[in-house]
């Protein structure tokens, strides 16, 4: 065991003040297998003998909220940081493939830690002793993920841990035990048994992870049960010498070559998912015309399906629907696209996009690196002047029209003009160069 292994003193402090009213708490799950890994923890859970009604006397000292009585999870606030504290439980039978029909409580910490999917994060630490009923730790040396017990039984009780191991895989680099890889491809039709809510969190994982261009090549087949679309690209030769990859190397190939953010790796995933459908043979070349729409198309009903917010879809989208603009490194050209995409932050992200794109390309065109970099530059230039891009902008209103004289259509009509000829630099946006300007056009 790593003697470094210390726990937060929030932590410590529950721990030693159920101990010393003679129950066992246990730091339990995630944060234990990150800890191991002397990797950050995400969030602290504790688990203890004492039931909820036995934690809130003992803790009666700190502020409780009953978070999750129903599950035996109550949320003390330590240090102004809330901790989650859960009863060792054991889970009656997943009758919908969702919930357990019913939870029971349990004295006994190996059956809490029998209930959890994988060896990795079925360990136990209380700062003195680690509990590894499963070889967790050893199965995190050698980077394995393994179900606890029979692999195809823990995947029928809840369907969701055959995704999960694909998350975990991805995010923390490890390799599938062969006998939960089996059970992972023989059970996937269950997939469809699972909300598309709780597919949604570990496919998003899956595509943040440092190896998600591994996962998702080598499981696109499990996806595709919740995905279909997924599967259209799978092999999906190209016929064009831009293109040595099939379409859904190319776009892992590309994950693998974008920033780890969220709607970046989306788009990513799906940028080109509208060619297989636009796949056209000309000479022996393939070519993909309107491919960039069929793909917005696309993306928005498996986004919409995946239950994303409407924000993030229309974001994600968007950035889809362009990621094939042949982007131009003039102040001039940047300066409209912002004002047609309506932010200066998804043109920022369309480079990243475009920039993923390159790099899921064979050979790599490098010409484009250097365009991508002057891009950034002016990208960098507007925010720092602060340009106008919208109407709201401009420093001139309506009223300053009336006083001009115009009226009814030819207010909005000269706003228009007044601020295109800002985009264009060719009048700064200063209430009186504007107000100049126009008199000298409108005559
Ligand atoms: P992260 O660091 O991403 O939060 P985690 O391991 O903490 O990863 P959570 O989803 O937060 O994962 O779940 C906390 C713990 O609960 C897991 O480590 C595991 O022990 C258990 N667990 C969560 N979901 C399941 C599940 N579907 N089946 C069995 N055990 C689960
Ligand atoms: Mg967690």
């Amino acid at each position: 065991m790593n003697k470094s292994l210390k726990i937060p003193i929030e932590a410590n402090e529950i721990i030693k003040t159920l101990n010393e009213a003679g129950f066992e708490c246990f730091l339990v799950g995630g944060c234990v297998r990150d800890f191991v890994l002397g990797e950050p923890y995400k969030d602290l859970d504790l688990a203890t003998n004492a039931t909820p009604n036995e934690v809130e006397k003992v803790l009666s000292e700190y502020k409780i909220f009953e978070t999750g009585l129903k599950h035996g999870t109550v949320t003390v606030i330590v240090n102004s940081k809330p901790i989650e504290i859960t009863t060792y439980r054991i889970d009656g039978k997943y009758e919908d493939f969702r919930h357990p029909k019913s939870v029971t409580f349990t004295r006994n910490l190996v059956d809490d830690l029998k209930r959890r999917d994988f060896t990795i994060n079925a360990l136990a630490y209380d700062g003195k002793n680690i509990i590894d009923e499963f070889g967790g730790v050893g199965d995190i040396k050698n980077k394995i993920i393994r179900s606890v017990g029979n692999a195809s039984e823990r995947f029928k009780e809840d369907p969701l841990r055959i995704l999960r191991t694909i998350r975990f895989s991805s995010v923390l680099g490890f390799t599938i035990e062969e006998n939960t890889k089996k059970a992972m491809f023989e059970l996937k039709h269950l997939l469809k048994h699972v909300s598309f809510e709780r597919i949604r969190v570990e496919f998003e994982k899956t595509l943040l992870g440092k190896n998600a261009k591994s996962a998702m090549l080598e499981y696109v087949d499990i996806f595709g049960v919740v995905i279909p679309e997924l599967l259209t690209m799978k092999g999906f030769d190209q016929h064009n010498p831009h293109h040595r990859y099939d379409v859904l190397t190319h776009t892992c190939v590309a994950l693998d070559g974008a920033t780890c953010d969220k709607n970046i790796r989306l788009a990513v995933m799906f940028h080109d998912i509208g060619k297989p459908a636009s796949f056209s043979l000309i000479n022996g070349v393939g070519h993909f015309y309107g491919h960039a729409q069929k793909s917005y198309e696309i993306s928005g009903k498996i986004l919409r399906r995946l239950k994303y917010d409407n924000k993030t879809i229309e974001y994600v989208i968007k950035l889809i629907k362009h990621h094939d603009l042949d982007l131009q490194a003039t102040e001039k050209y940047i300066n409209r696209l912002v004002y047609k995409l309506e932010s200066v932050k998804i043109v920022k992200d369309l480079v990243l996009l475009q920039r993923a794109d390159n790099f899921g390309q064979a050979p790599i065109h490098n010409e484009r690196l250097e365009k991508f970099d002057k891009i950034d530059e002016i990208l960098k230039s507007i925010e720092e002047k602060q340009l106008s891009f919208s109407l709201k902008d401009l420093k001139v209103n309506g009223k300053d029209m009336l006083s001009l004289g115009l009226k009814g259509k030819e207010i909005g009509d000269a706003l228009i003009f007044l601020l295109n000829a800002v985009l264009d630099e060719k009048v700064e946006n200063k209430k009186e160069n504007l107000l100049k300007f126009l008199k000298q056009f409108n005559k």
